[in-house]
């Protein structure tokens, strides 16, 4: 059962000063709750918090934290593999293993069709080039592929 709060009694509380939970000193209550706190390790006096600056204590998920994004510097090369990407994923994402039809050189393709390819992975067909080729685009790149070879 937990100790009631009061004043002069200890409390865990983000340390501003230490940056990081730590044993305090109630100085003063709010409604029930601790308000300024005094650390007994620093013995600085600031306003009670229960969590560190940014935690989300509501949900269990872990703050992870953001990859830097990219300036001005991105190449209009990238930004065009990224929309490929994007395009892939609109594609293929969602769908299950028997809407990919196996690649084989000897299967026939149609634009649209998910397939599966043992060494690219899934693709979509984006272009039948003619009978004998088709344009696949993989999670990295479009490859032209072989179709209807006996
Ligand atoms: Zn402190």
């Amino acid at each position: 059962m937990p100790k009631p709060l009061r004043v002069a009694g200890e409390v865990d509380s983000w340390c501003t000063r230490c940056r990081l939970v730590l044993n305090h000193r109630i100085v003063s209550m709010k409604s029930g709750k601790a308000h300024q706190v005094e650390c007994l390790t620093c013995r600085s006096q600031h306003l009670w918090r229960a969590a560190p600056p940014g935690a989300k204590p509501a949900s269990g998920q872990p703050v992870r934290p953001r990859a830097p994004t990219r300036g001005s510097g991105a190449s209009a090369r990238a930004q065009a593999a990224s929309r490929q990407e994007q395009r892939w994923e609109q594609a293929t994402v969602g769908h299950g293993v028997f809407d990919f039809k196996v690649y084989e050189v000897g299967g026939s393709f149609h634009e649209g069709e998910l397939v599966r390819h043992k060494k690219f992975g899934d693709g979509v067909v984006t272009r039948v080039i003619d009978s004998s080729k088709v344009e696949v685009l993989f999670r990295d790149e479009a490859r032209t592929l072989a179709q209807g070879m006996r």
